[in-house]
């Protein structure tokens, strides 16, 4: 299929969606030119309007405050059971200072257990 005959198929719409893209295309090559030694030539009043100081100020807020939804109720359910278990607790004796102490079993570890008085702080 040849290019005029492939343009003939397309439909009015078609043939803007094309030329629409195809110029958009080009557009964008234009906007980023390279140079021989690879610097970068981009409309200098762009970047500039870009990095512009501006002082720091507040928007008007959009925000309204339309109250709560007091129609709204809390349904009456019953509640689920708290059936975690207890935690497992462990007797240890500070290998520093000599204190016996009850703690967290999932916490301690080693022979060598030092209270909380005794690691360094
Ligand atoms: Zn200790």
């Amino acid at each position: 299929m040849s290019m005029d005959e492939f343009v003939n198929t397309l439909s009015d719409e078609q043939k803007q969606a094309l030329i629409k893209a195809l110029s958009g295309q080009v557009v964008e090559e234009e906007e980023e030119e390279v140079s021989e030694d690879f610097t970068m030539n981009k409309p200098s009043g762009k970047i500039q309007s870009q990095r512009r100081r501006e002082s720091v100020r507040a928007k008007e807020n959009s925000w309204t405050d339309t109250g709560e939804h007091r129609d709204v109720e809390t349904p009456e359910k019953a509640q689920t059971p708290r059936n975690r278990p207890k935690p497992k607790k462990k007797q240890v004796k500070c290998h520093a200072c000599g204190k016996t102490s009850t703690v967290n079993a999932s916490l301690v570890y080693g022979e060598y257990y030092r209270c909380d008085r005794c690691t360094g702080r």
